[in-house]
């Protein structure tokens, strides 16, 4: 009811937003009009004019009317061409219609517009990305893969071209001056990992700005921004290398003991489940009968979710609703205790909705029979608690045990992760659904497109896990240079745009994340699609059956067919079926992207039938062979419910194009994993309860309603999932913002000595507060020898004992030491190439902070993994993911200080150089310097650091034992008004920078 009316409502809201469009679209009509007399050099001359007018302050929007009017009259002026788009010739026939003009305007309005398919969205996207070219900067598009990109930018290319607008695009295997040149063109179109990569390469990894290729996160259109958005966000960016160190694999070691731990389960299951079966099958069965069956087919559930006896038991509708029911009943807080009690009496427990798997005491003992704790994480706390009270043990044993108490308990940690990894990938991970293996590689299936993702690992472990159980390779630890979700890639635009066939029912989720409103844009003829109700068979091979049968008489009217399916597998199986019923047919599964998009264009003819995953051929539309209309038009027929409503409109919308005919149907099953998980115990089970035999066929606009419900709940699910990613993700995407902040402008100035400067600053007044010096005074002798033996293991300033005692001001210390600081680095300068001093400054910062930086992700994975662990208590995880991230960054940037202090004076642009500045200051030093601490330079001659080439000037490690001086930080690193890195949202002066 109340859905309905909101519908109504945005309904209302989409005709509003189209009828003020309407005034916009006359005048642009009428402006082209008037360009139709203009010769082809005076419509080219409209782009330098409009450009001019924009350097002198005229805005984008209001320059729209006319510079769409040129790109349609432009559009115009194309008719008739023959044009070469990769590599075939065809003719242009297209003039933006109305509607394009509006989605058009809805693009340049940072949008999203939801167009069906075949209205064209290739062509609309040319009047807004021509606009926001005009002043200089970057417009990009996005498409879904590498074909589409040079497709699309090579066909629209012509339009470009003819208004004297360069378009470029990235593709996979190009090098970066390529890259370069075609980010420099006024529109690049590329796919986002591509842009995403090319992101992390500029900020993460690039040494030299002139490595950087991309010069804008302007305005950006995002096609088929559903898929994009929320499919693949799924799976961030990652760019990653072998690990430093190699780190001992748990999952080899685990990994035979979990394979007999799952016979066991499965041994014990096939027990229960035949114990449940031959229970049922009494013709007279007592009630207590009934219920001790329902019980052994609750455990089977909890145990292996997928067992085929089980789901053959369910499809009896009355064991079903029993199990159904007891299920529900056990999982009440009243039957806490049962339920656990019941769930020991397996080895591990698998909860299928949430993706998890858990030992259980049973399960844990039969792993490891002698040592009850070896799964069960230690009890840190109270160790701690008893190694403090314990009187026999001096302070450096206490420090001692607790190390190792810390480092058990992070083996034990890391083994029970592994463990719940593998249970995973034994149970819930089949091969060739989930994953295939090719060459010795697991590879990752995309669970809705069945796109093989090359290249993409799951993270968190479970992809070694997966590669233990196929006894693969298991590929070494990587360590993360840089990495960043596709999220929050795009958040970065200044304009984000998105254009798409479905994206209302996601519209929540665009709005909350990227605060993009979804404009619905009416078709440019009226759509006459017939959607019929969903028929609902009682076992897969009955819903097969009647697929087979409906694609065979199809075939014989000679009624083009578009079979969609779900997963790889079910477009085999059906394959198979088809095949043997003598149908001649396609199989698309989202491989090769240029073949596809060919065969795609062929569905519609007479007598062809596709079966394509939902990926396949997206971005080409489907038209009509000759004929094909007087039949009705393409047949879509859907073999499975998806999770998300929206896969399915994608589905349907593949036909009636452009005013077509057409007609969908979907083909369910009670085996559906849609069906089986969520339709428990509704009306629509009720329903089906009545007798419903094999072969039976079922069909009720009531059903699809239901249907419909149980896809909200999911989509809802999954949106609160990916909500819940990208708010752990926020928190480490404003470190990286800091971070790639600094590295940044480190590579962009000339002499990024003031960044070395601010941080040698800081980094000294740290510490000169650490030692006591400032308002509350009490520097001691030692804590001022210390701090001494520091400066002068560092710089060489020759820094004494007596003059920094009874030092009042801390201002005017700080001042003088750093200006003592600078005057040595001036004579560093004197000798020094000066040529290169630049690029030996950058290096020193870009040097320390890629070396930490990096060491900070994998750190910040791993509090991830162990915050997971620790949310067994009271506490909430995202909170302590917070802070306990925030200190990391503090230590991160303390570290990176602490480098660039180190660096200073240990690298030289060439030897000369650094010798020349040995044999100046060493005569210095030896007139001031204390003997007590080694100077910097003494360490740095011992450290031989200098060589020829900056790239290796920077020394390591300090080679001199530093005094150990505890850090506390009390001033912020971030600037006060700044964002807090924490990830509050809060500005740093107002979270963990309040004083
Ligand atoms: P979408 O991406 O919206 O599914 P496409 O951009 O792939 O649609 O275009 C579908 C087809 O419609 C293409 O063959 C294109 O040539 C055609 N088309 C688009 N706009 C027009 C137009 N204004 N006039 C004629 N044909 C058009
Ligand atoms: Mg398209």
């Amino acid at each position: 009811m109340l859905s309905s009316l909101i519908q109504k409502f945005s309904g209302r809201h989409h005709r509003k937003y189209v009828e003020k469009c309407r005034p916009i679209v006359a005048r642009i009509n009428e402006i082209e009009l008037q360009y139709q007399q203009l010769t082809d050099e005076q419509l080219r001359a409209k782009t330098d004019e409009f450009k001019a007018r924009i350097a002198q302050g005229e805005t984008l929007t209001a320059l729209l009317p006319e510079a769409f009017a040129a790109a349609k009259n432009a559009a115009r002026r194309l008719c008739g061409r023959q044009v070469v788009v990769c590599d075939h010739e065809l003719t242009w026939d297209m003039v933006h219609f109305d509607v394009q003009l509006i989605g058009g305007i809805t693009l340049h309005e940072g949008r999203i517009a939801e167009m069906a398919t075949g209205e064209g969205k290739t062509l609309v996207a040319t009047l807004p990305l021509y606009l926001n070219a005009l002043n200089g900067r970057n417009a990009q598009l996005v498409t879904v893969n590498d074909y589409l990109a040079r497709r699309d930018s090579e066909w629209m290319g012509h339009l470009y071209n003819f208004l004297g607008i360069t378009v470029g695009c990235i593709q996979q295997q190009m090098h970066s001056e390529v890259r370069r040149e075609m980010y420099g063109r006024d529109i690049t179109y590329g796919t986002a990992s591509e842009f995403g990569f090319d992101y992390l390469r500029d900020n993460g990894m690039a040494t030299r700005k002139e490595d950087q290729v991309q010069r804008d996160h302007f305005f950006c259109i995002v096609d088929e921004i559903d898929s994009i958005l929320v499919d693949e966000a799924r799976t961030p960016l990652i760019i990653s290398g072998p690990a430093p160190i190699e780190r001992e694999q748990p999952f080899t070691r685990l990994k035979p003991g979990v394979a007999s731990l799952v016979n066991d389960q499965l041994r014990l299951i096939n027990h229960l489940v035949k114990e449940a079966s031959d229970l049922l099958e009494k013709p007279n069965l007592t009630a207590e009968e009934k219920q001790t069956a329902a019980m052994k087919m609750l455990q089977v559930k909890l145990g292996m979710p997928k067992n085929k006896l089980l789901l053959r038991l369910q499809e009896n509708p009355e064991w079903r609703k029993l199990l159904d029911k007891t299920d529900v009943e056990m999982h009440s807080d009243f039957n806490k205790d049962e339920l656990f009690k019941f769930k020991e009496e397996l080895y591990f427990v698998i909860d299928e909705k949430n993706h998890q798997a858990d030992l259980s005491e049973k399960g844990r003992m039969t792993l490891r029979p002698t040592e009850p704790d070896a799964f069960v994480m230690p009890d840190l706390a109270n160790i701690f608690i008893d190694i403090e009270k314990d009187a026999s043990l001096s302070p450096e044993q206490k420090d001692q045990a607790k190390r190792e108490a810390q480092s058990q308990y992070e083996v034990v940690s890391e083994d029970i992760h592994a463990l719940s990894q593998l249970l995973r990938a034994y149970a819930l991970y089949e091969r060739d659904v989930e994953y295939v293996v090719q060459d010795g590689k697991v590879v990752i299936v995309d669970e809705n497109t069945g796109r093989i993702m090359s290249g993409r690992r799951w993270s968190d472990g479970l992809h070694q896990a997966v590669e233990a159980k196929e006894n693969v390779n298991i590929e070494r630890e990587t360590r993360t240079y840089a990495t960043v979700t596709i999220q929050n890639y795009f958040r970065m635009y200044e304009k984000l745009a998105g254009m798409t066939g479905t994206a209302e029912t996601e519209a929540t989720e665009f709005n909350e994340i990227y605060k993009l409103s979804v404009t619905q844009i009416p078709t440019n003829k009226p759509c006459i699609r017939i959607d019929r109700n969903d028929s609902i068979f009682k076992t897969r091979r009955d819903k097969y059956n009647a697929v087979v049968k409906q694609v065979q008489e199809a075939q014989q009217r000679g009624q083009p067919v578009l079979v969609g399916t779900v997963t790889v597998e079910q477009s085999e199986v059906l394959s198979r079926m088809l095949k043997r019923s003598g149908v001649i047919h396609t199989v698309l599964n989202a491989k090769f992207h240029q073949q596809e998009a060919e065969i795609v264009t062929r569905a519609g003819h007479r007598g062809s039938v596709t079966i394509a995953t939902n990926m396949a051929g997206r971005g080409t539309d489907i038209k009509l062979g000759e004929g094909v209309r007087e039949l009705g038009g393409l047949f879509v027929v859907g073999t499975e419910r998806h999770e998300s409503r929206r896969v399915d409109r994608q589905l349907r919308g593949r036909c009636s194009r452009q005013g077509d005919p057409g007609t969908t149907k979907f083909f369910l099953s009670l085996e559906d994993d849609l069906m089986r998980l969520f339709l428990q115990g509704n009306l629509a089970s009720r329903i089906m309860e009545g007798a419903m035999a094999e072969g039976e066929e079922l069909e009720h606009s009531l059903l699809n309603r239901s249907i419909e419900s149980a896809q909200k709940k999911v989509e809802q699910q999954n949106f609160s999932i990916r909500k819940r990613l990208l708010q752990y993700d926020d928190v480490l995407n404003k470190q990286r913002e800091v971070i790639y902040g600094i590295r940044n402008s480190a590579l962009h100035d000339e002499r990024p000595k003031g960044i070395i400067f601010e941080m040698i600053e800081e980094e000294l007044a740290s510490r000169l507060e650490t030692a006591g010096f400032g308002e509350k005074g009490g520097a001691t002798a030692s804590s001022i020898e210390s701090l001494v033996g520091w400066l002068n293991s560092h710089f060489p300033v020759s820094a004494k004992v007596d003059e920094l005692a009874n030092r009042k001001d801390f201002d005017a210390l700080l001042k003088e030491l750093v200006e003592r600081i600078q005057k040595a680095y001036a004579l560093k300068e004197s000798v020094e190439d000066p040529a290169a001093l630049g690029g030996l400054e950058r290096y020193i910062v870009i040097n320390a902070i890629d070396h930490h930086w990096q060491e900070h992700l994998t750190e910040m994975e791993e509090l991830r993994r162990s915050i997971g662990l620790r949310s067994y208590g009271q506490k909430d995880p995202l909170v302590e993911y917070k802070s306990e991230g925030f200190r990391f960054f503090e230590e991160l940037m303390n570290n990176v200080r602490l480098q660039i202090c180190t660096s200073l004076f240990r690298s030289a642009t060439n030897r000369d150089a650094f010798e020349n500045l040995f044999a100046i200051l060493s005569r210095s030093a030896q007139l001031q310097g204390p003997a007590a601490a080694p100077t910097a330079l003494a360490s740095a001659t011992q450290s031989q650091s200098a060589s020829g080439s900056t790239e290796s000037a920077a020394s390591g490690e300090p080679e001199v034992k530093l005094p150990t001086v505890t850090i506390r930080r009390e001033t912020p690193k971030v600037g006060r008004n700044d964002p807090c890195p924490c990830g509050s949202g809060k500005k740093y002066k107002n979270c963990h920078g309040a004083a």
